[in-house]
């Protein structure tokens, strides 16, 4: 597999500036390269076992980015049946598409269940509502909260005993009762402790408690390991070690079908793993401003393109494409948006000038797929750069899709000013 050094100024072999003067600024730019070489690493670290590996699509939810998965094997997790239909879109089948919601509707479960997408059932009421509508008819996976504390900011735990997701595993009993009662087809069980966990340690921590409750059940095809694997933000950022966690986690996976007396599938669900380094948000500078205390960079973008850093206070590493040369200072790298809006304080970057291009780097994942319209600005064009060439994957709002879906009330339109 060719995989080349990453540089912020080219993206395979295409100089950032001349992709930022073809599709314009901002710009979201994706090097399916990167993506590749991650699904690589993925699957090289995960040996002697049957890997799934099933694209969280919400990190970075694009057609051609799910073409992209699928044409390198990987099946896909959704969060709503609208993923789904784009999955389906995209070329996959139901089959290798699981449906993991949250407290989502019925008449939406329903429709997933319709659509023959493979279920992953979080909590007890909707268990139970499974059951007494359609019996054993539908194969289940079981959304487990393994009530271990693990990974970054609160903001992205999930797998902890005060987390809203899944089914805390101290309910074994219920589960167990109401699967007897209504016939019901377990075929996998799932935990997802969240994002960025430290080690393998505690992700095999979560991993034992499906392994004892996969007792319980005869008929599993597939453990699902969900995802949480941390990527680096900033230099030195601790980032998890697939090397180790894929030998560690092979080995005690193996193990376990060894005592459950048949060969399971192993899954996971990466999202920001396959595609976070592979982003680049480019923006253009508009204003470079001097107050007493600090110099703002103003840039024409804001938390509607990226939320990361003030939702979960991310850091970003910036680049300065357009002048890398430029004497370093000291910058707060700001946004256009009317309210506090920092995408980096205290950021030392070599001189930004009015004009200038810079990359906010690590941008593939919940990026774009959490943008805005807030302001009533355009969300940016969207570029996927495959085999060199630049592509064009999702065009720049325009003010006609801003207002689209407004509707006129004609009792309105007499109004006189008064
Ligand atoms: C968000 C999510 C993922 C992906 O998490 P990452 O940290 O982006 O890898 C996987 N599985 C489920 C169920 C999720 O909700």
């Amino acid at each position: 597999m060719h995989s080349q050094q990453q540089s912020p100024y080219q993206i395979q072999g295409l100089h950032t500036l001349a992709i930022a003067q073809e599709f314009g600024l901002p710009l979201y730019v994706y090097d399916a390269a990167k993506i590749s070489e991650k699904i690589e690493l993925f699957r090289s670290s995960f040996r002697g076992v049957n890997l799934k590996i099933k694209y969280a699509a919400k990190a970075l939810t694009n057609l051609s980015i799910l073409k992209l998965m699928r044409m390198q094997g990987v099946d896909v997790d959704v969060v709503s049946v609208n993923e789904a239909r784009l999955a389906m879109l995209a070329g996959y089948v139901p089959g290798q598409i699981m449906y993991t919601p949250s407290g989502n509707s019925w008449a939406e479960i329903q429709r997933a269940i319709d659509m023959g997408l493979r279920i992953n059932v979080d909590s007890l009421p909707l268990l139970e509502q499974i059951g007494q509508v359609y019996g054993p008819t539908v194969s289940l996976c079981l959304r487990i909260n393994p009530s271990v504390a693990d990974g970054g900011n609160i903001k992205i735990q999930t797998g902890h005993a005060n987390s809203k997701f899944g089914i805390p595993n101290d309910y074994r009993q219920q589960i167990v009762e109401l699967v007897t009662q209504y016939g019901l087809n377990i075929v996998g069980l799932h935990v997802h402790t969240g994002s960025d966990f430290k080690d393998a340690h505690t992700f095999l921590s979560g991993a034992n408690v499906l392994f004892e409750m996969a007792a319980d059940f005869p008929d599993l095809q597939f453990i699902d390991f969900g995802s949480g694997f941390k990527v680096a933000y900033r230099e030195g950022d601790y980032v998890t070690d697939m090397a180790d966690l894929g030998a560690k986690v092979s080995a005690a996976f193996a193990a376990f079908c060894d005592r459950y007396g048949r060969d399971l599938e192993l899954w996971f669900e990466p999202g920001k793993f396959l595609v976070s380094e592979a982003g680049h948000l480019l923006v253009g500078v508009n204003v470079v401003k001097q107050n007493p205390t600090r110099t703002f960079v103003q840039v024409d973008s804001g938390l509607n393109h990226l939320i990361r850093p003030m939702m979960y206070d991310a850091w970003h590493d910036i680049v300065n494409v357009s002048n890398p040369g430029g004497a370093p200072t000291l910058y707060d790298v700001v946004g256009y948006i009317c309210e506090t809006d920092t995408f980096a304080t205290d950021r030392m970057l070599p001189q930004v000038r009015m004009g200038d291009v810079l990359s906010i780097e690590n941008a593939g994942a919940y990026g774009y797929s959490m943008a805005s319209n807030y302001n009533l600005r355009e969300r940016p064009a969207e570029v996927l750069v495959l085999d060199g060439e630049a592509h064009l994957i999702r065009r720049r709002d325009t003010f006609e899709d801003l207002t689209r879906g407004m509707v006129d009330v004609p009792e309105l339109a007499t109004l006189e000013t008064i």
